[in-house]
């Protein structure tokens, strides 16, 4: 039988496919490309280019695509096959070097957000060899970056690999500090769990809410919910397991190095998390796994809501971002040593944290901003849309024994003037209060815990290198070449917890009381909405630092603001025409059956015998007739608001309209008809209810 290890990374041209089949001088070369950065000769593409096609073309292979990751949200591809025909009437595959390196899609439907006009819509794909090629369906995948012709990114993948170098450069001028020379590459790590919600495609093709906006905008709650807490790591049902099983080889032939599934706290939630990797080929791979989960459930009759609130009143769909920073030697940065050299390098890299997460709160809430994730941020369900960090009791203590110069515990202060000799292991807190932060250290790594689960990675990714690349280059600047390093970093320290504790929050995230003290008291920010938070993309300092460290230039901070609030404008748009169309065409017809059949079953009784009230069939005629009436009215008010949205005149005036209007109008519109749907008998409704949905899948 094969076994797992046979099969695993079946599809992917990685290290063992390359050494098998390279040169060693074209492999040496490729290697030092890969691990360093240097510039490929087009000799040695044109080497890589035929392995790669001929080992693809050996597993079946009739195409090859540039794969890469535009500003939609999703990965995109354009296939182009092998095949150029040979003077014989036959056909050759061929693939060069040059096709392999540099692909030009006639992609000029991307959002570019003003980036590209039209007439130059051309923007070309470029290699990224730091990520594995691999084959999907008949398809050899080449990840790729996705650039316009005068070099703006109009991608995820060219900003996080941008911010990846940035935070390589100020890492190792840190190490260098000391006395770490070895060392060649620091990278950033990232494991993401990932949230899904399964349901049957029967019950997902009747409803188009679900079809056309991935969430459902109509339905009363259950009568049994997540309350019992019965579905969380219960036993998994056997459909269920036979799709996680199809979904692990898939994962595993792709090298996907997919570890834990159990199900999550609502009914029909489930998670899947890999083994961490490096950033890059994590965010490749959350890409893929998304995409496999979908077509993996379509196999199994199922669909996979990868919605951030799929269901009102039911928990959402989260994904955790676990962060990381090591070296090449493999020593994770965020991990307390043995000496005290090594943990002053640890606090070191944990205040760039404390510090970066502190100063770009607002760059992580906008990583994480979407129409969808909106729902989810402060609901009680996930942590709320103000930022701050979990550090846990003993960390904390240490920190503050630092910020006093005091003695932690009883070990004594030492040489190195950071108040403590030998750091506790950090273990992680298993507490349920960890839960709520936004952004957890859990032992040696960080838990960004906002993310919503149909979110790529890369943003929320780029923002977290990019800010801890800005307070690691603050530190250097100042450490380097200073007389008494040990004091200076001392100082350097100290002044990091004084100044930035504000942000350390150990204690109940969803308690109300805790919005009101980050506000009122900590001056932290909340920013309730994508509308609200996305302006301050484009604020001085965020502006200044992202373009200091070369992760996006202006022009790119400008489109992606646009991009961004164009999504969540259009995202609420359809969601709102969907509603309007469902209310009128589906749902105030369904009532209007049912309400006249019940009024002729009084008619009937009454015929027959005068004396009878009927007043069980005149409430319920009289409640659904006025429910009908606010379903018509609101409906109405709410095409009226769309229609004014022509009027607003830029993105940002549309989308407070959709924040403060549209957004208010669906509420009130979905309330009028979820109350109708505890009314109506249930033959009479058009569509499955949420006690379907959730309890569908045996
Ligand atoms: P949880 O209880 O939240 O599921 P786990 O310990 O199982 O926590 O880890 C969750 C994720 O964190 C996994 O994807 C795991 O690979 C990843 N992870 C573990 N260590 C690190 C690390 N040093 N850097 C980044 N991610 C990590
Ligand atoms: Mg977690």
């Amino acid at each position: 039988m094969k076994t797992v290890k046979d099969y695993f990374g079946s599809l992917v041209f990685d290290d063992r496919v390359m050494k098998a089949t390279l040169s060693a001088k074209v492999y040496a070369s490729l290697k030092k490309t890969i691990d360093e950065g240097s510039e490929l000769d087009i000799g040695v593409a044109n080497a890589v280019a035929t392995a790669m096609k001929d080992w693809a073309v050996s597993k079946g292979a009739t195409h090859y695509t540039h794969w890469f990751q535009p500003l939609t949200g999703i990965t995109a591809e354009k296939h182009d096959s092998f095949i150029s025909p040979s003077p014989d009437g036959g056909v050759i595959m061929e693939f060069s070097g040059k096709e392999l390196i540099k692909g030009e899609p006639d992609a000029s439907s991307f959002p570019s957000g003003g980036l590209r006009a039209t007439f130059e819509a051309r923007g070309y794909t470029a290699w990224d060899p730091t990520s594995y090629a691999f084959i999907k369906g008949k398809t050899l995948c080449i990840p790729t970056a996705f650039c316009s012709y005068d070099g703006h990114a109009l991608d995820k993948k060219t900003p996080l690999l941008r911010s990846m170098q940035a935070l390589n450069k100020q890492a190792l001028r840190i190490l260098r500090l000391f006395g770490n020379d070895s060392v060649k590459r620091v990278t950033s790590s990232v494991g993401p769990e990932q949230e899904y919600f399964l349901i049957t495609k029967e019950m997902y093709e009747q409803r188009s809410d679900l079809r056309f906006t991935g969430r459902t905008l109509f339905g009363a709650k259950p009568p049994k919910g997540q309350e019992m807490d019965d579905h969380y790591f219960g036993v998994i049902k056997p459909r269920v397991a036979a799709f996680m099983e199809e979904l692990n080889d898939e994962l595993w032939k792709l090298g996907i190095l997919a570890k834990t599934e159990h199900n999550e706290v609502a009914p029909a939630q489930h998670e899947l998390a890999p083994i961490y990797t490096t950033t890059n080929i994590a965010t490749d791979h959350n890409q893929l796994t998304m995409e496999i989960m979908q077509k993996v459930a379509a196999k199994h009759g199922l669909v996979c809501l990868l919605h951030e609130k799929p269901f009102a009143g039911v928990n959402g769909s989260g994904k955790h971002n676990n962060w990381s920073i090591a070296t090449d030697a493999g020593q994770n940065l965020l991990s307390p040593g043995a000496t005290p050299y090594e943990n002053a390098q640890f606090l070191l890299f944990l205040c760039a944290v404390i510090k970066a997460v502190d100063d770009y709160q607002d760059l992580l809430r906008i990583s994480v901003a979407t129409a969808g994730n909106d729902h989810r941020l402060g609901a009680n369900e996930a942590p709320p849309a103000v930022v701050s960090i979990f550090l846990g009791d003993e960390l904390n203590a240490v920190l503050e024994a630092i910020e006093n110069d005091t003695t932690y515990k009883d070990i004594e202060k030492t040489q190195m003037k950071l108040g403590v000799n030998v750091l506790p292991k950090f273990n992680r807190d298993t507490t349920d209060r960890n839960r709520t932060s936004p952004f957890a250290f859990t032992g040696n790594k960080f838990e960004f815990r906002m993310l919503g689960s149909s979110n790529s990675i890369a943003c929320a990714n780029i923002m977290l290198n990019s800010a801890v690349a800005e307070s690691l280059k603050i530190y250097a600047d100042r450490l380097e070449g200073v007389e008494d390093f040990e004091t200076a970093l001392h100082e350097m320290i100290q002044k990091t917890i004084k100044d930035h504790k504000h942000i350390i929050f150990n204690g109940n995230g969803y308690d109300e009381s805790w919005i009101k003290e980050a506000t009122e008291k900590r001056g932290l920010l909340n920013y309730r909405t994508t509308a609200d938070c996305m302006p301050h993309l484009l604020d001085k300092k965020n502006v200044e630092m992202l373009t200091a460290h070369g992760v996006f230039t202006e022009a790119e901070l400008k489109s992606r603001y646009e991009i961004m609030l164009e999504n969540y404008c259009k995202t609420i748009i359809i969601e709102a025409n969907t509603m309007v169309d469902m209310a009128k065409i589906q749902i105030a017809p369904a009532i209007e059956g049912y309400t006249a059949d019940v009024a002729r079953s009084a008619a009937a009784k009454k015929a027959l015998d005068s004396a009878l009230t009927c007043s069980y069939e005149t409430g319920v005629v009289r409640k659904l007739s006025a429910l009908t009436d606010r379903i018509a009215s609101k409906a109405e008010e709410l095409e009226t608001a769309l229609i004014s949205l022509s009027d607003a005149e830029d993105i940002g005036a549309e989308s407070i309209i959709i924040r403060d209007t549209v957004l208010v109008l669906m509420g009130e519109l979905r309330i009028a008809c979820d109350e109708a749907e505890t009314l109506t008998a249930k033959s009479y409704w058009p569509m499955p209810t949420y006690a379907d949905l959730l309890f569908s899948v045996k």
